[in-house]
């Protein structure tokens, strides 16, 4: 896989404040990567510098190959972004907002194939400010796709988002992957980047922490697995806590959860214990981390504070 985004070491300061703290992310080709962060953990920053919005104080940004220090104007033919809340003009239709940022690039793609692509067929002759919020959001990622990108940049492209309209932007952007575009995606919607995203790196405080799959990511994490259980008669909390593999119980008469290393043997020793006594299983549920229970343990807050 040609890798279509390379960032090394990207160090970016606000006077005395580091933002951006010697960042390093890869993107190949057909990959959708999501930078994931708290508030203020330096993505959109990070966005801005690689796409040449803000000059890095250090490290070095590959865009197809390119050096995009050295050769900005290059890059721009290649590269597409949509970041937080476009604004246009009000009375500016999409046709014509679509026409005129085309104008920009040497190479543009056909007005009439971006709006059938990105449903705005409806909209393509009404005024900016009467369309919806994903209809808005639907063009901005139209318009970051006029010059026919190899690489996007996409900063929370379904923020504010009705799930139904979340959904069809998630299929245009799923798309660009078949399509062997590279992506790279900011969200704080944890679910967004589960579905969507190839690898996922997390950044805190301007560094990456963390990175891989959704999938590695829950597997390195030390979050436990927890049973969640409910019976026909009551159990005594302490025969719960002293089940093998429990590390921590929380149990109410006939009902709790328990946090284990050993899933397999804490389920086959309670599910004996409660046959032994005659009693009866009526829920029983095993909860594996959550992507959501590794972004908290590793940066100590959730994706939305
Ligand atoms: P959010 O999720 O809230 O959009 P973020 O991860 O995108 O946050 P950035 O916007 O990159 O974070 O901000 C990183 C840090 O740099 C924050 O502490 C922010 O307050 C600070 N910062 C961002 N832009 C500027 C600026 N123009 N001047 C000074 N400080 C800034």
């Amino acid at each position: 896989m040609a890798l279509k985004i390379i960032v090394r070491d990207l160090k970016k300061s606000y006077g005395p404040h580091e933002a951006v703290r010697g960042v390093s992310l890869e993107v190949g080709e057909g990959e959708i990567v999501g930078l994931l962060g708290p508030n203020g953990a330096g993505k959109t920053t990070t966005l801005e510098c690689v796409i040449g919005l803000r000059r890095p104080d250090a490290g070095t940004i590959q865009l197809c190959g390119i050096d995009a220090l050295a050769e900005p104007e290059k890059v721009k033919e290649l590269i597409g972004a949509q970041l937080q809340a476009t604004a246009l003009q009000d009375k500016i239709t999409p046709r014509e907002a679509l026409r005129l940022f085309g104008a920009f690039y040497a190479k543009s793609a056909r007005v009439e194939d971006l709006i059938e692509r990105f449903s705005l067929g409806e909209k393509a002759d009404a005024s900016f400010d009467s369309l919806s919020g994903g209809q808005k959001q639907r063009l901005a990622l139209a318009l970051a796709f006029v010059n026919d990108p190899q690489v996007l940049f996409l900063d929370e492209p379904t923020s504010g988002l009705d799930p139904q309209s979340r959904r069809e932007l998630h299929g245009s952007i799923e798309k660009m992957r078949g399509e062997g575009r590279a992506v790279l995606l900011t969200t704080h919607y944890i679910e967004e980047a589960q579905q969507l995203c190839d690898r996922i790196a997390i950044i805190d405080h301007g560094r990456i922490i963390s990175t891989g799959t959704p999938d590695e990511l829950i597997a390195n994490a030390k979050t436990l697995p927890c049973i969640l259980l409910q019976t026909s008669k009551p159990i005594e909390a302490k025969r719960v806590e002293n089940l093998p593999g429990v590390q921590s119980a929380k149990w109410n008469v006939d009902r709790g959860e328990m946090k284990t290393n050993h899933v397999s043997r804490t389920v086959i020793e309670l599910v004996k214990m409660i046959g032994a006594e005659g009693n009866e299983l009526v829920d029983l549920q095993i909860r594996k981390p959550s992507l959501e229970d590794v972004f908290i343990e590793l940066t100590g807050s959730s994706l939305r504070d």
